[in-house]
Order: C-alpha cells, then sequence, then structure tokens
C-alpha cells in the first residue's frame, strides 16, 4: 500500500483546517523507522489541537496525535526492526513532529520504546502520554521521599487520563489516595481504581484569606492548576511534594511562599516531552511493574479516528473519562 490515511491539519493565511485525506507515503518527512499505527489515544493537548485552538501545533501541514503504538514495518536503525511492536507518547508529536492520526508514521529511534512485555497495543494507548505522565509524577514524588504509610495523597482532575491513572498507581502501591473531582456521579469508577476518599474540586478551588490551612496532604498530583493548585498549596502536610502536571483549570494562581518557606514544600515540574529514552524505559517498567492491567482496561474506551473532532470538544471541556483509546484504522 503506498498511500495510508491521515488526518491532516494546514494554516493557511492563519485560518485553521483539518480533514481526512489518503497520502502518499513520500510524504512523510524523514525518520528511521517506519511504523504501521494500530491505536493512538486522546491527550488534552490532541482535543486543543484537532479543535484548532493554539499552543500545540507549531508546523504546519502537521499530523497531529501526540502518541502512537504499532508495529516496525522498515528501520535503518540497529535498534529495532521489521514486526517489533513499538510505542512512541509525547515528544514533540504534533507539535514539530508528525504524530499518531494516520496509518503510518516516521520517526527516529531515539523517540520509541519496545512494547513492554505483557502489555497489548491498545492498553499501551490506554496509557499514552497521560499515564507516562501519571507514573513519572509518582517517581519524582518517590524520588523526594514519598512512601506509602504517612499521610494522604491528593489526586487533582481525579476522572480525567492523568488522574485516572495516577489514582490506579497510587492505590496499588498501598498509598491513601484522594481523589478530587468535579463530577461526583464518578464517584464509583473512582472508587473501583482505588481511591479511599472523593473530595469536591470547588471546595479545593475556594478563595481563602489564610495563607495556611490545617496539614492534610503528604503529597499531591496537580493537573488542574489555577485556584486549585493554591488551594491544595495551603493544606500541604510539613516536606510534602506537589508534582504539578497540568492546567486544566487554569495557568495562573494566586498564593504565597508560607507553604515553602514555613513547610518546606516542594513543587516538583513535570514534563513528559524531554524524557531521554533510557528515561522512558524505565518508566514503562515501573508502568508495568505497578499500574495493574485490569485496572487499566477499566479506564480504557476504545473510539474510532472518525469521531477525533468530537471527541476533541469533549476532552477540552472536561467530558471525557479516564483514557480514550483511538483505532486509526476505523
Ligand atoms: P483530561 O481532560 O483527561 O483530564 C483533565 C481533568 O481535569 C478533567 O477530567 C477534570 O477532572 C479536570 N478539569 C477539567 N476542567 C477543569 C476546570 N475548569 N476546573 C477544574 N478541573 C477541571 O486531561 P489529561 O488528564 O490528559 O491532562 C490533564 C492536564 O495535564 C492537562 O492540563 C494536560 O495538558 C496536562 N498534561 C501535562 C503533561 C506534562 O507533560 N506535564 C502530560 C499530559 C497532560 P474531574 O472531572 O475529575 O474534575
Amino acid at each position: 500500500m503506498s498511500t495510508f490515511k491521515a488526518l491532516l491539519v494546514t494554516q493557511n493565511d492563519g485560518k485553521f483546517a483539518a480533514g481526512f485525506q489518503d497520502l502518499d507515503r513520500s510524504t512523510l518527512p524523514p525518520g528511521e523507522v517506519l511504523v504501521r499505527v494500530a491505536y493512538s489515544s486522546l491527550n488534552y493537548k490532541d482535543g486543543l489541537a484537532v479543535t484548532g485552538r493554539p499552543g500545540v501545533i507549531r508546523k504546519y501541514p502537521m499530523v497531529p496525535g501526540v502518541d502512537f503504538a504499532g508495529v516496525v514495518e522498515e528501520s535503518s536503525s540497529p535498534q529495532f526492526k521489521p514486526g517489533d511492536e513499538v510505542v512512541v507518547t509525547g515528544c514533540g508529536t504534533s507539535e514539530t513532529l508528525w504524530g499518531g492520526y494516520a496509518q503510518l508514521a516516521r520517526i527516529d529511534a531515539e523517540l520509541l520504546v519496545p512494547l513492554p512485555k505483557g502489555m497489548t497495543l491498545a492498553q499501551a494507548m490506554g496509557v499514552g502520554t497521560a499515564g507516562f505522565t501519571a507514573m513519572q509524577a509518582v517517581m519524582a514524588l518517590e524520588q523526594h521521599g514519598l512512601k506509602p504509610g504517612g499521610r494522604e495523597v491528593l489526586v487533582t482532575g481525579a476522572a480525567g487520563g492523568v488522574g485516572s491513572v495516577a489514582l490506579a498507581i497510587l492505590a496499588k502501591l498501598g498509598y491513601k489516595a484522594v481523589g478530587s473531582t468535579g463530577r461526583p456521579e464518578l464517584r464509583d469508577y473512582l472508587r473501583g481504581l482505588g481511591a479511599s476518599e472523593i473530595i469536591d474540586r470547588a471546595t479545593l478551588a475556594a478563595p481563602s484569606k489564610r495563607p495556611l490551612e490545617t496539614e492534610r496532604w503528604a503529597a499531591a498530583i496537580d493537573n488542574v492548576g489555577g485556584e486549585t493548585m493554591a488551594g491544595l498549596l495551603r493544606s500541604m502536610a510539613v516536606g510534602g511534594s506537589v508534582a504539578s502536571c497540568g492546567l486544566a483549570g487554569g495557568a495562573a494562581f494566586n498564593g504565597t511562599v508560607f507553604p515553602f518557606i514555613l513547610r518546606g514544600v516542594n513543587i516538583l515540574g513535570i514534563d513528559s516531552v524531554r524524557v531521554p529514552n533510557n528515561r522512558r524505559r524505565e518508566i514503562w517498567a515501573r508502568l508495568m511493574q505497578d499500574l495493574p492491567m485490569s485496572i487499566l482496561d477499566r479506564v480504557i474506551s476504545m473510539e474510532p479516528l472518525s469521531k477525533i473532532f468530537e471527541l476533541g470538544e469533549q476532552i477540552v471541556a472536561g467530558k471525557i473519562r479516564g483514557r480514550t483509546v483511538i483505532d486509526v484504522n476505523a
């Protein structure tokens, strides 16, 4: 097959356009490894990219889709050979490199990892950038002293992709993981992932005149930012750390330095894009070890690529639950 189906995003005179096209494989940008893509996924960033919102795509034309998983078809790198199953999570894909919303992708070996043994291609996309980020956040918190058996760990944006996987990992590791959500109707889902308690996200984000509140959280994985970050910082326990992953609720927040200088609280920045290959492999190995695949399966919904515009609007509106795997051949 010399042509392949792809979602192509263009911008002419500042005008955004996105549509499905049959492309010749000679149009693929250069790269060491040609991958026949089986699945991609839907991340918040994908929602922004396919709906024409700014901040993700930095080069046109672009095939969006931050993540992909598939089978190597050709390789000029000794690291991979035809038939190998491989995974890509956000590494500039959908920003400056063509991504996974296509039946074929070409990319350098440095950005690929082998599919972990015991995981299917669809499960790897159930993890995707969101799950990879959740694992990275847990590992960063561990490096800063977090251990099971202490105070609770807070996860904000709990019903979203990063949040759902973070709850499942923390519960498996034996933490008391509290999920903050704006969707109380998803209580049973969050409990099923292992959340010890569910709290209303409005409580955390409520304004306060007090610079510090009663100590509660040993650590937090924050996917929301904005006033949620300000609120949770006030209740961090002495020596606790916050892994700052996202901004689903806003980028800016008002706060004081008191949590840092009176309680020794740390903010750990999590960037899942600029991660060296050996570190990527370590994170995938931890995912295989600490994320039960049976729980991951409850987090995943499978959708066809043909529905991507609708799905993109839904994730930006905060209406997607857990992780959406995209079947690029449907
Ligand atoms: P999702 O859309 O799947 O989840 C985001 C969740 O945030 C929603 O499910 C909702 O949770 C909550 N939320 C949405 N809107 C608001 C709002 N206005 N106020 C408060 N809470 C809100 O996204 P992902 O999990 O994929 O990503 C989460 C964040 O992390 C995004 O900002 C994303 O850009 C960022 N991210 C960063 C990465 C990095 O490398 N640092 C990598 C991956 C993602 P609920 O319904 O439970 O309230």
